[in-house]
Formats: structure tokens, C-alpha cells, sequence
């Protein structure tokens, strides 16, 4: 997706405890947009699969099985995951050491869509994402934003696109990051993680009932900000 274009001040201020959920499968362009909608409402954004990717992390490093789910509980329990605004953009902390340059690559894409299964690891990380989101206005993007962690999130977006368009997005984010790869193996990849988001047993892939749906397949980054932004206008005025 490309970078969008968003008018200084095009946003409206949102109160505190104000809480915009962005929902949807891989590479329908959730993290940016979200970058960009809290950038606009003077918000905070939470990249809530960035938390998972960091669990994803450690497991690997430390050569815990990741279908193994007491070690995960005790892995997950054991773990501080931390998001902090850094001078580039958001950095991912876990138990301190800035770990957001390690979380792109394939190896993690597959290791934190496993551990992400586990439900104490998703117990633990839920936890984490509402504290997180105590401090004021916060657009939190992820699988189970708007049915899980924040139910009663004022805003919610389940935002969808072709699987071919979401995996030519995936293969961007990746050569953009130095890594190489094969589009049809992208493909695989992008669809084996969505079935396996959307089939588990705990916080499953799935639009809230009262979640505003937008199909990103054919507009940019910058169209689905401006839909978004209008419909924050529009509950803000509703009061
Ligand atoms: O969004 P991203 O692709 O970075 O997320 C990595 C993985 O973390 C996803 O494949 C998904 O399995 C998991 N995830 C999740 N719940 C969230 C966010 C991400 O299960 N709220």
C-alpha cells in the first residue's frame, strides 16, 4: 500500500479512552492506515500483531516448541512486550532490548501466527494491549481488536481485500525489508495464516457484528483513511 497523503488537521481530536479498532486477515493494510489514522486524531497506534510477532521472537530464540503450550503460558507470563514511539516510527521491546528490525522476516510471520493459538499467550497479550490503551485516545489494529480486547471500542473497522492483492502486499513489505521471496510461496504463506487465524478455537479472525467494513482491494491507503476518518466524525457527532 502506498504511503497516504493526509491533510494536516483533516482529523477530529478524540477524547481520551477514545478506542478505534482495526480488524482484518494479512495484508489488507491495516497497520499502515491505522499508523496514519492515529497520526491524524493525535492518538496512539498499537500494532497489536507486532506483540505477537515479539512472542513469536523469543520462542524461536530460545527454542521453545511452538506448539508446546505450557512452555508458551510460561514463556508468555515470563515475557515483558513493550511498544514504545521511537524517532523512526514504533519500536517493539521484549524485557527491554529493541527487537523491531528482527520481527519481519518469514521465520516470524510463521512462528507468532502459531503461538498466537495459545490461549495463554493470547491471555497475556490482551492484558498487555489494555494497559497499553489506558493512557488516552489509541487506534489498535490486529485479528480480535474489536470482539476481544475492546468489545465496546467507540470505533470499529474490519477492513478486507482480494487474497492475490493482500499477497502482492505482503511481497512488497518484504523486498522493501531486504528479503526475497517467491510470489506464489507469498501466497501460501498469506493464506495459510488467515485460515489458521480464522479456524482456532480462542479469539478467532471474524468482524464484530457492529464493525464497518471496507474493502481495500482497489483503493489506497489514503481512500480507506479518509472513509475512516469520516465515520470517526460521524460517531463523534452523535455523541
Ligand atoms: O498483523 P501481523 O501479521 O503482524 O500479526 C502476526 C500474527 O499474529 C498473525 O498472523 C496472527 O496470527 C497473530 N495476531 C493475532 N491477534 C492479533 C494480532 C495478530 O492472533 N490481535
Amino acid at each position: 500500500m502506498s504511503e497516504p497523503r493526509i491533510d494536516p488537521g483533516a482529523g477530529t481530536a478524540v477524547p481520551p479512552g477514545f478506542v478505534i479498532a482495526i480488524d482484518g486477515p494479512v495484508g489488507a493494510g491495516k497497520s499502515t492506515v491505522a499508523r496514519r489514522l492515529a497520526e491524524a486524531l493525535g492518538c496512539v497506534h498499537i500494532d497489536s500483531g507486532s506483540m505477537y510477532r515479539a512472542l513469536g521472537w523469543k520462542a524461536l530464540r530460545l527454542g521453545v516448541g511452538l506448539h508446546d503450550h505450557r512452555a508458551l503460558a510460561r514463556l508468555a507470563a515470563g515475557t515483558d512486550v513493550r511498544i514504545v514511539a521511537g524517532r523512526s516510527g514504533s519500536r517493539v521491546l521484549v524485557d527491554g532490548e529493541d527487537v523491531t528490525n528482527a520481527l519481519r522476516t518469514p521465520a516470524v510471520d510463521e512462528a507468532s501466527s502459531v503461538v498466537s493459538m495459545c490461549p495463554a499467550v493470547r491471555e497475556r497479550m490482551v492484558a498487555l494491549q489494555r494497559s497499553m490503551a489506558r493512557a488516552g485516545g489509541v487506534v489498535m489494529d490486529g485479528r480480535d481488536i474489536g470482539t476481544v480486547v475492546f468489545p465496546n471500542a467507540q470505533v470499529k473497522f474490519f477492513l478486507d481485500a482480494d487474497l492475490t492483492v493482500r499477497a502482492e502486499r505482503r511481497l512488497k513489505d518484504l523486498q522493501r525489508a531486504g528479503g526475497a521471496a517467491e510470489p506464489g510461496t507469498i501466497r501460501e504463506e498469506v493464506a495459510r495464516r488467515d485460515a489458521r487465524d480464522r479456524a482456532r478455537e480462542v479469539a478467532p479472525l471474524c468482524a464484530a457484528p457492529d464493525a464497518v467494513r471496507i474493502d481495500s482491494t482497489s483503493l489506497d491507503a489514503e481512500a480507506v483513511v479518509r472513509v475512516m476518518l469520516r465515520q470517526v466524525a460521524k460517531t463523534l457527532a452523535s455523541g
